[in-house]
């Protein structure tokens, strides 16, 4: 990706230590995006949070509108969540044996989401994605999975594969290290394309275990699913799925309990609130992100008939020493108290607000820009057409947005650094908040004008 020619000034501290760490840590982080390749500089090293705002080592505080890509969601070091990890701790950091509030955030999980009659916590959105494969594949006793270009699972080698030339064909490996068999399993298709999927279940229906979707895309930017003739796309994909004996695992890893309080389930799913009828389920569903709070914790769930294929009680091996951790589950348990109806109400409010005022400033500055959502999730894209996939999304102006991006930053408003991500609030960004992302966004959209 092009790096933005704008170069913002440097923060002393913050620059000694991504100097340092990029001599220990490859690139320096240890995540990727953390790095700011696609928008050039350096990251600010936060020293602290609280709230809707970080502090940086360099004392200069910033609007968060990444909240750690979502587990955030009660804003940072809420007092509730806080108390609750902090009390957790001192009755023991890890037992390796279970506890009790592992079992009350299963519980609490199936109790908003009808389709998860049973759940497995794991460590990470990506361990929870495999261990789903796994489970799809044993209960099948296929091997082929299907994915959708743009739609992002995690680091899992089946899913880091690429579209190999024709439509019906296997996956091309997408990262180096992913072996060529590993992605021969692997089929990926363009998202919301009905009749790729149709064509590939015609061709290989009987070998596909299951087809993985994002409930709503939200790693390319956000693209909600399409609706035709009222049905919408992830039920469409689970009746071709079941009429071909495959199974439908929804990632609600980022969505989940943060688009609605159902995750995007509560959107598509019966009684959903898109204006279909339609009545569905996927058959597992994986979590992350909102469900620890802001521990390391990810979920897998659904159907007990498939989830009791897990070892010990069948032959589907799963395990982990952390999983289940006091602390996690006290994290998760505690934002899940702080996440009722009015929250997501006020989420939703604030998402709109924030939308309104992005788009005003980049209307009088005449920037081109779509801004898409999926319940209190949005993303601003810079092209004036709307995205329905991701050679849609690779259609835009990331100069433009890294101009947009650094002058924001440098004014206080720290945004996701690329322009193929999700923007987050939380229930403590405020009014006032608000207010103060709205002095900076005028010169930002006169920024991203500018060539
Ligand atoms: C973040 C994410 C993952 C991976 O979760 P990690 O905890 O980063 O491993 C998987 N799927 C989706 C949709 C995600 O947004």
């Amino acid at each position: 990706m092009p790096i933005a020619p704008h170069t913002p000034a440097p923060h002393g501290l913050s620059e000694e230590l991504f100097a340092r760490a990029r001599r220990v840590i490859p690139a320096g982080v240890n995540s990727p995006v953390r790095a700011f390749g696609s928008v050039g500089g350096t990251p600010p090293y936060i020293a602290s949070a609280a709230g809707a705002l970080l502090t940086d080592v360099d004392g200069r505080e910033y609007v968060d509108l990444v909240g750690s890509w979502g587990p955030m969601i009660l804003g940072h070091a809420h007092p509730q969540v806080v108390e609750a990890v902090q009390q957790a701790a001192s009755r023991g950091l890890s037992f390796g044996a279970p506890q009790p509030q592992e079992v009350a955030l299963a519980e609490e999980v199936i109790a908003r989401i009808g389709p998860v009659e049973k759940i497995r916590m794991v460590n990470s959105g990506t361990e929870a994605v495999l261990s789903a494969l796994r489970v799809a594949r044993g209960a099948t006793g296929r091997d082929v999975i299907v994915k959708f270009a743009g739609n992002y699972h995690g680091h899992v080698d089946a899913l880091l594969a690429e579209a190999g030339s024709g439509l019906a064909t296997f996956g091309l490996p997408g990262s180096a290290g992913v072996t060529a068999g590993t992605a021969q399993d692997t089929v990926v298709l363009p998202y919301g394309d009905r009749a790729a999927v149709q064509e590939l279940f015609a061709a290989r229906g009987s070998e596909i275990a299951a087809v993985i979707v994002e409930a709503a895309p939200c790693n390319m930017g956000v693209v909600p699913p399409s609706s035709e003739d009222g049905l919408g796309f992830t039920p469409f994909l689970h009746d071709l799925a079941h009429e071909h004996g495959a199974l439908l695992i929804t990632d609600e890893v980022l969505t989940g309990f943060r688009a609605t309080r159902t995750g995007y389930y509560g959107i598509d799913g019966p009684g959903g609130t898109d204006g279909t009828q339609q009545n569905w389920a996927p058959d597992l569903m994986t979590f992350g992100k909102v469900i620890g709070g802001g521990l390391p914790v990810g979920a897998f769930g659904g159907r007990a008939d498939l989830m009791d294929l897990l070892a010990p009680l069948g032959p589907v091996y799963q395990a982990g020493t952390l999983s289940g951790n006091p602390l996690a589950t006290a994290a998760g348990l505690a934002t899940f108290a702080g996440l009722d109806e009015a929250a997501y109400q006020q989420l939703g409010a604030t998402s709109q607000a924030l939308q309104d005022l992005v788009s005003e400033a980049l209307n009088a500055a005449s920037v081109p820009h779509v801004i898409q959502r999926a319940g209190t999730l949005f993303s601003v894209f810079f092209r004036s057409e709307p995205v329905r996939n991701y050679a849609d999304a690779q259609e835009q102006d990331t100069d433009a947005f890294g101009r947009f991006f650094h002058t924001m930053l440098e004014g206080g408003v720290h945004l996701p650094p690329s322009a193929f991500e999700a923007w987050f609030v939380s229930t403590a960004h405020t009014d006032q908040i608000l207010d103060r992302i709205a002095e900076v966004l005028p010169s930002a959209a006169r920024a991203a004008a500018a060539r």
